[in-house]
């Protein structure tokens, strides 16, 4: 036999790859957990059921920072392969360090489908040091006792329990900000306020107690019988309020709080699993409420709960499998009606449930992260629908794509935007970039920066939803803003006493700022007909029609008002 290599039965290729002792884990192109081998279950605890449809980051142990992370995708997206050093944390809690390659795989299209990612121990002494950690079962900075010594406590427990009529809560505490005390102050100042948070949990809960720190920022109590269920909520109070109290970080928007969820022994349930997956559906549910919110587990949770994860993990796989569209919703001149621009929409065709629409699903993907990826999807799908239709003599002024927070907190919006530009051909002057009000209040410092940059390569601005957010236009004075985009609660009022004369104000001041002034939701004539006489200078809405696919549009334009023939 010469030169060529034999292709490998698949049962071969499975036994190569299972006896390997480094670990291989297989990854989508969204990051999700494809496959993965016998070292990795070894290596991080995680049985293929519980890694698999899961993202990466299971394995984060913290001792990275974000940069790091977004360095190594960067890299990756780009298709070069990455390799280098980490520390990863097993699922009970021990840390290990890694050399590991991640190798982007392309289909024969050229699309990014698959990350191999192989690691290989660098710690000689991690196989006995994490089985010495594992198994004492405490948590090295708080000295608390680890997730696995807390699931041997709450098993105890619950068997204990068995022959006798007590009741107890398991209170799962997450703390909130901690990331961002990482980020700004470093991990050591991080670590200071996670100690400080253990022995102020410590010092509150009764007597009998069982504290755990079962992940970065997370703690599970198991509180002792009680007889009265005010003890309980008397404590957990008391935490949150000190907590809070305390967590004050010395710089103003960065602040220690937390979320609560709990629930109780033998009401919701008599095992420690349903008891933990329940105090967990809560904790998710007070975490969307707001900082320092607690929560009762109830039944309705864990229906809701089932349906957000199934949502979750079919959003995982939309990007891949093409399920989303880009609609156009035509933007027109409300003196000369002629097309001003489009507003690119997403919509999810879910192979199931038929079309989702995006206040279902934008949240959820803001949640998980994906929204960054969607983001860019949406990106270079509106500049291929610009350059598509430009081509056939449909010239858009601008194209416009709304950007979530979560997207300007990732912070790679600008090359993003870059890139995108650059590989679809379209002027940087063509795409409005849609961001809120809010996203300037919350963070307006590094904001102000990227939209100044943004705006120097010539791309537009518009504030979406203006008028629903507490901004005044004299703070958006400090903004590179094109437009203003009037929400449509607004709209609505306008035939309401008063409002014709807040609106003419708001357009006037706009205009001072060299704004363009754009009416968002019209559906009247009459609508219409105010708004122009209020010095208005855009309108869109169904009155001039709904968004509609890419087909759809190039028919409207053609048709309506004769411009783009
Ligand atoms: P938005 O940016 O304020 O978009 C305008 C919404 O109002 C759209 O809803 C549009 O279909 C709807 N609309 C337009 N004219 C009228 C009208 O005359 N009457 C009424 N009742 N509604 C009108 P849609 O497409 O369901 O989008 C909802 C929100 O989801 C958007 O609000 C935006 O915040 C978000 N969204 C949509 N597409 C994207 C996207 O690609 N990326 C991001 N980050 N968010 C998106
Ligand atoms: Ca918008
Ligand atoms: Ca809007």
């Amino acid at each position: 036999m010469t030169g060529e290599r034999a292709t490998l039965p698949p049962e071969v290729v499975a036994a190569v790859l299972g006896t390997v002792r480094n670990v291989i884990v297989v990854a989508d192109a969204a990051g999700s957990i494809a496959w993965v081998n016998d070292a990795f279950t070894k290596a991080s605890g995680y049985a293929p059921e519980e890694a698999i449809g899961r993202s990466m980051a299971i394995m984060k142990s913290g001792s990275q920072d974000e940069e790091f992370y977004r360095a190594m995708w960067q890299s990756i997206r780009a298709g070069n392969p990455w390799k280098g050093r980490l520390t990863e944390r097993h699922k009970y809690g021990a840390i290990y360090d890694v050399e590991q390659t991640v190798q982007p795989v392309r289909d024969a299209s050229g699309d990014l489908k698959y990350f191999v990612v192989v690691q290989h121990s660098t710690d000689a002494e991690y196989q006995n040091r994490s089985k010495i950690d594992i198994l004492a079962g405490y948590d090295r900075l708080t000295g608390l006792s680890n997730r696995y010594r807390f699931h041997k406590e709450l098993q105890r427990v619950v068997a204990d329990l068995s022959e006798s009529n007590d009741e107890f809560a398991l209170v799962f505490l997450d703390l909130t900000g901690l990331s961002k005390v990482n980020d700004t102050f470093g991990h050591e100042y991080g670590d200071r306020i996670l100690k400080l948070a253990a022995e102020r949990i410590i010092a509150r809960v009764p007597q009998g107690s069982i504290v755990s720190r079962v992940g970065g920022d997370e703690f599970a109590i198991i509180m002792p019988p009680h007889n009265d269920m005010n003890h309980t909520l008397a404590a957990i109070r008391d935490i949150i309020k000190i907590i809070s109290t305390y967590g004050a970080t010395g710089s103003d928007d960065i602040t220690i709080g937390m979320s609560v969820g709990i629930s109780l022994y033998p009401k919701d349930a008599i095992d420690a699993e349903s008891l933990e997956r329940f105090a967990d559906i809560a904790l998710q549910k007070a975490r969307r409420l707001s900082s320092n919110a607690y929560l009762f587990f109830t039944a309705d949770m864990s229906v809701e709960t089932e349906e957000r994860i199934t949502l979750e993990r079919d959003l995982r796989r939309a990007l891949s499998s093409q399920e989303f569209a880009l609609f156009i919703q035509p933007q027109i001149d409300i003196r000369t009606r002629k097309i001003i621009g489009g507003e690119t929409l997403i919509r999810w065709f879910h192979p199931q449930r038929g079309m989702i629409p995006p206040l279902k699903f934008i949240g959820i993907a803001e949640e998980t992260g994906l929204i960054v990826r969607i983001g860019e999807w949406c990106l270079r799908e509106a500049l291929r629908h610009w350059r598509k239709l430009d081509s056939i003599g449909i010239t858009l002024p601008t194209i416009s794509v709304n950007l979530s927070a979560a997207q300007f907190q990732a912070g790679n919006i600008l090359e993003t935007a870059i890139k995108a530009l650059g590989y679809e051909g379209v002027p940087a002057e063509r795409l409005e970039l849609e961001i809120t009000e809010s996203v300037l209040m919350h963070d307006s410092y590094s904001a102000v920066d990227m939209l100044k940059r943004l705006s120097k390569l010539h791309i537009q601005l518009a504030i979406d939803d203006f008028g629903t957010g507490y901004s005044s236009l004299n703070y958006l004075r400090q903004f590179p803003v094109n437009r203003l985009k009037i929400d449509k609660s607004f709209v609505d009022e306008l035939l309401n006493d008063g409002h014709t004369e807040i609106t003419k104000a708001i357009i006037s001041l706009g205009h001072s700022l060299n704004m363009n002034i754009l009416a968002e939701g019209v559906e009247h004539e009459t609508q219409m007909t105010v708004l122009e006489d209020c010095g208005c200078d855009s309108v869109q809405g169904y009155l001039i029609a709904k968004p509609m696919g890419f087909d759809q549009f190039v028919e409207f334009a053609r048709t309506y008002n004769k411009q783009f023939v």
